[in-house]
This record gives C-alpha cells, sequence and structure tokens, in this order.
C-alpha cells in the first residue's frame, strides 16, 4: 500500500458555501476550528488554514483523500447495506491510519504522525462511539507522537483515557495491553520517574511473551527499552547482559531475513517490514555505541551487534554500510582467537565486493 511518488502539496480551494447544507459549520481536520478551505481534490475534507491543509496531506490525507469521499457522502443511511458497506471502508481507513502513523512513528516523525493517529481516533470514534475499548490503539499511537513532540500534558491525558478504558474491560486482548504498557513505560521514562516506568516495560515483555512469543520481536523489543532505563540508572552490568540478550535474538531473526532475502533477491519489502526494520536499525545503532564507550569492551558483543547492522544494511542493499559495519565486526572479532563469527562476518564483507564489483549493464 506504500504510494511511489507522494505528491508535494495539496491543493485547496474556499469552501463553497452552496455546495453542503445551510447552517451546518465546517470543522478543521486537524485543530476542530472554524473551516475556510477545502481539499480541492475529494471537497468533503476542510481546513482553517494552508498550513494545516499541508500538515495533513503530507500526514496521511494524500493516501486517504478518494477514501473519504465515499466516506463522507453516504447518501442512504438508512439501507442497512450501504450503512454495512461504510462501516467496512471505515475499518479499512482506520487500519490505514494505524499502519501510516506506526510508520511515521517508527522514523521519528511525530509531527508528521499526529495526521494519521488523528484520523484514526475520529473515526474510531465515530464507528465505534466514544468511550469505547477500540479507542485504545488510536489513544496510543497519539500519545506517541505527543510524546516526541514534548508535549507530555497531553500524553498523560491520553494515556489515562486509555488506561480508563482498559481497566473497564479486563478481558481485553493481551497485545493492546502491551502496547498500553509500552506507551506508559515511556511516558513515565520521559518524565524520570524510572521505577515506574520498569514495572511497564516488564508488563510490556509479559504480555507481548503470551501474545507473540518469547522469540518475537515485540518482546526483544521490551527487553531493549528496559536495558534503557537501567542504563539511565547507571547500572551498566545489567544493561550489558539485557544488550546481549536483545543481539543474540535480533541476530536469530537477521539469519532467517538474510536467508529469505538470499532465495528471493528482488523481493518487495513490506510497509510494515520496513518500517520494523528502521526500528531495529536505531536499537543496534544505540546497543553499538554503549558498548563502544565502554571501558572494558566486550568485542564478543560488538561483533555480533555490528555485524548484524552489517546484515541489515545489506538486505537494505545499501552496500557502503554493509562494508562499514562488517569492517568494524571483523575488526572486533579477530581479537578473540577462533571466534565463532570471523568466517561469516568475511563471507558478507566477500559477497558485497563481487557484487560490486559486478559489471554495471551499459558500462564498459
Ligand atoms: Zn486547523
Ligand atoms: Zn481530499
Amino acid at each position: 500500500m506504500e504510494p511511489d511518488e507522494p505528491g508535494t502539496s495539496a491543493v485547496a480551494t474556499e469552501i463553497m458555501p452552496l455546495a453542503f447544507a445551510k447552517g451546518k459549520e465546517k470543522y478543521c481536520e486537524l485543530c476542530q476550528r472554524e473551516a475556510y478551505l477545502q481539499c480541492a481534490k475529494c471537497q468533503v475534507t476542510f481546513y482553517c488554514n494552508a498550513d494545516h491543509q499541508q500538515a495533513d496531506w503530507v500526514g496521511v490525507h494524500e493516501r486517504i483523500c478518494q477514501m473519504l469521499v465515499s466516506i463522507r457522502t453516504m447518501k442512504d443511511i438508512y439501507d442497512p447495506a450501504v450503512r454495512k458497506r461504510n462501516q467496512l471502508r471505515k475499518t479499512h481507513l482506520i487500519k490505514i491510519c494505524k499502519l501510516v502513523a506506526q510508520s511515521k512513528l517508527s522514523e521519528g516523525k511525530h509531527e508528521e504522525a499526529l495526521p494519521a493517529a488523528h484520523c484514526c481516533l475520529q473515526t474510531s470514534i465515530d464507528l465505534y462511539g466514544p468511550n469505547t475499548i477500540q479507542l485504545v490503539p488510536a489513544y496510543i499511537l497519539l500519545a506517541e507522537a505527543n510524546m516526541g513532540l514534548g508535549n507530555l500534558a497531553v500524553v498523560a491525558e491520553l494515556l489515562s483515557q486509555a488506561e480508563w478504558a482498559v481497566l473497564k474491560n479486563p478481558e481485553l486482548g493481551a497485545s493492546i495491553q502491551q502496547q498500553l504498557h509500552r506507551s506508559l513505560g515511556h511516558f513515565h521514562t520521559s518524565v524520570g520517574n524510572l521505577e515506574t516506568a520498569l514495572h511497564h516495560f516488564s508488563n510490556d515483555i509479559y504480555f507481548a511473551c503470551e501474545e507473540y512469543g518469547l522469540d518475537s520481536s515485540a518482546t526483544t523489543k521490551g527487553y531493549f527499552l528496559i536495558a534503557n532505563v537501567f542504563n539511565r540508572q547507571g547500572k551498566a552490568t545489567i544493561v550489558h547482559s539485557l544488550y546481549s540478550e536483545v543481539a543474540e535474538r535480533w541476530h536469530k531473526h537477521l539469519n532467517s531475513l538474510l536467508e529469505t532475502h538470499q532465495k528471493h533477491a528482488d523481493s518487495s519489502v513490506s510497509f510494515y517490514e520496513k518500517a520494523q526494520r528502521v526500528e531495529m536499525e536505531e536499537m543496534l545503532r544505540v546497543m553499538l555505541e554503549f558498548e563502544q564507550k565502554q571501558s572494558r569492551r566486550d568485542a564478543a558483543l560488538i561483533a555480533l551487534i555490528a555485524y548484524n547492522l552489517a546484515m541489515l544494511w545489506f538486505i537494505n542493499g545499501d552496500f557502503h554500510k554493509t562494508q562499514d559495519f562488517g569492517s568494524t565486526a571483523l575488526q572486533a572479532s579477530l581479537q578473540i582467537p577462533k571466534h565463532k563469527l570471523t568466517e561469516p562476518i568475511q563471507e558478507l564483507l566477500q559477497q558485497v565486493e563481487s557484487l560490486q564489483t559486478e559489471p554495471q549493464p551499459g558500462s564498459d
């Protein structure tokens, strides 16, 4: 569902009062203030000013503009078949907004994640009603976006709404509980309640295991987050052992990714996988920096993490970075006699070299 060439700007026109039922005020899609502009393409989305329209366009509207036409101009609200179709469209819209928001968040684009998260919440309220359990994922996405922007008061409010909904529905699935604990952990980390953060991240891991299994990437990320809190508490030994665990787990994961990649060299990467890789790369870099700064460096761990990064960049097709991290990994592994990674690292580096020296078509 990834758009190839995202347009850079939105097109707006002034609202034409005659086109809409009299006396019905239009509100800005982003801030709910009175609107003066409308999207020229779908004509069912309104904005207070051009900045908000542009922000919405880049954030999510570009992807959902045409979908909104059918959703917002539903003709016969009394026809059950029409209603059903519209509900399905809204469910689909929520799904897309979630994916877009998650992907922006994983890339650290918090401002750009806001419109998608916001649309997710509005559509969920519209479909399921206020104060329902189905709103929790949208609250979490909005909270994560605001957390990145430092709007901690807004985050506290959103997360308490989500917690309240969860309290009222204890039978709620493990996956949503896991996400909520993760966000609460992030929140308490950023306000400095480190013990509370640890409590939430432990619950995060517990629910991640229950939902996705012990070896899942969600569980692994939970260990990484706990390690970061211990790092802030200055407990380097615990951090080191947790990072080792995380690095081993990513290694297994990357090995199987690499295998699939080599079998289907031209397989395209899905939107979700791409977002996951961005996240993984970020985690591995944090871990590598931590280990390289230690006074007593663990060469084996540095080799493992750097090799993971090399594999990741190889899969992503960036041979330059593969070589960079590959040689860091090789240097570290050569410090240990007969280290088990030396050979696979050398193989990867050779593979990159042969791919790079392959004659390009049309050049000689
Ligand atoms: Zn606005
Ligand atoms: Zn539009």
